[in-house]
């Protein structure tokens, strides 16, 4: 029996490039016999609906929009609803999933925004956060600065972004780092942005997964596969054979 989970996850009330609400990926994701979803909206700093103009609280009363109506559907259907945020550094448009830190720490760093990569992960992993680099080596048309990824300023790695048959996102270059550098958590997320793309990306684990604290033991622990085009796979990305 496997736990599924999503780890890479858009809300149309806070990402300006995602098409559903909270509540839709919710829906869908039930449907796909998942577990749980982190929802990682894009941050200030990367392509977010929040106004600039706003006071910080304000800014961070809206970011977790999307979560909290994706928690209250959750709630209703019996998924499991985890908050999270996918920070960009600018101008290279790298992309960073950030766990476990919650509202409180947020108000509590005004402008973390505009910190630098060092800046970020410093504080991010003082204050108990887990940092994994995103499609590091994606190539789009918004990313003006080749690839640069700085391992040591991150736990882990996006070895699959979903999409795995879009080019763009060059999985195997993650892959690749992340062999390079075994203390690198692996870890898989569709970057969904829209619901029917639901169930073919995350992290599967053999028990249930408590809060974001949990989440990140467990992916410490290497406890977590991998889930690439809707097969469980192991941290090689090798299919599980066995009923799911
Ligand atoms: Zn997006
Ligand atoms: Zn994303």
């Amino acid at each position: 029996m496997f736990y599924k989970y999503e780890t890479h996850l858009h809300t149309s009330e806070v990402s300006k490039c995602a098409y559903n609400t909270g509540a839709e990926m919710v829906r869908a994701y039930k449907k796909a016999g998942y577990t749980g979803i982190f929802v990682t909206d894009h941050f200030f700093n990367g392509n977010c609906t929040i106004s600039r103009k706003l006071s910080w609280k304000e800014q961070v009363d809206l970011l977790m929009q999307g979560y909290e109506n994706a928690r209250k559907e959750g709630e209703k259907l019996g998924l499991d609803v985890f908050f999270g945020w996918e920070f960009t550094l600018n101008p290279y448009a790298a992309d960073f999933l950030t766990y476990n830190l919650d509202k409180e720490f947020l108000l509590d760093h005004p402008y973390i925004d505009r910190l630098s990569l060092e800046e970020y992960s410093k504080l991010v992993r003082k204050n108990g956060g887990l940092l994994i680099h995103a499609h590091p080596y994606r190539e789009a048309e918004y990313i003006h600065y080749p690839p640069n990824p700085q391992p040591h300023l991150v736990d882990g790695v996006e070895v699959n972004n979903t999409m795995s048959d879009c080019p763009s996102n060059k999985n195997y270059l993650a892959w690749r780092l992340a062999r390079k550098h075994p203390r690198l958590i692996r870890i898989s997320g569709t970057d969904i942005h829209s619901a029917d793309l639901a169930g073919l990306g995350g992290v599967a684990f053999r028990y249930r997964i408590k809060d974001s604290k949990h989440f990140i033991d467990a992916l410490r622990a290497g406890d977590a596969y991998l889930i690439i085009d809707g097969k469980i796979t192991d941290r090689e990305g090798k299919p599980i054979r066995e009923v799911v």
